[in-house]
């Protein structure tokens, strides 16, 4: 599809980001385009739209998708909660901790932020190895969320990530090896 295309013209990989053997994907160029960027969020709308028709909140994940989930929920007309790094929100929270490839990190979201039963989709740009994903996801299941949908910009299927979400819908605009 051509709307697609446009967007997978701009990610840049970098051989060898943040360390040797890494092939990081950069969205940068996409942000840079105004046109590709709009043609994002209309493809990211439509989707949403499509499958969640009755979603109450964008939830997007430190640090990128917060690019993309403000954008997002404004064209839905919702609201946007960010979950955090650890340390960063202010009042009561839930925190969980999740190992990387190397260490660990914790990620928070404060503890009102969503009512019971409320139905949301979390955002991210990328999934990777999942543990990112489905610590957020934790988060949100701790707060009684419904868990409409895991969304993202691009998957890297080799990681299997999606495998770490179980039984979680899930959905990448774009997919490489
Ligand atoms: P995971 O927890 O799935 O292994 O890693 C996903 C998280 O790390 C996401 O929050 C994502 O922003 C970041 N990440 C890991 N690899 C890449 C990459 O190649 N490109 C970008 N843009 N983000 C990445």
């Amino acid at each position: 599809q051509e709307r697609l295309r446009r967007i997978r013209d701009r990610v840049r990989p970098f051989p060898d980001f943040p360390e040797p053997g890494v092939l990081f994907r950069d969205i940068s160029p996409l942000l840079k385009d105004p046109v590709a960027f709009r043609t994002l969020i209309d493809l990211l709308e439509d989707h949403v739209r499509a499958s969640c028709p009755k979603i109450d909140l964008i939830v997007g994940l430190d640090s990128r998708g917060f690019l993309i989930g403000p954008p997002l929920a404004q064209r839905l007309g919702i609201g946007f909660v960010p979950v955090r790094k650890k340390g960063k929100l202010p009042g009561a929270t839930e925190s969980i901790s999740y190992s990387l490839e190397y260490g660990k990190a914790e990620l928070e979201i404060q503890s009102d932020a969503v009512e019971p039963g409320q139905k949301v989709v979390i955002v991210d740009d990328l999934l990777a190895t999942g543990g990112t994903m489905c610590a957020a996801c934790e988060l949100l299941k701790r707060l009684k969320a419904e868990i409409l949908e895991c969304l993202v910009i691009i998957e890297l299927k080799s990681l299997k990530g999606l495998e770490k979400l179980n039984s979680i819908p899930f959905y990448s605009l774009l997919q490489y090896d």
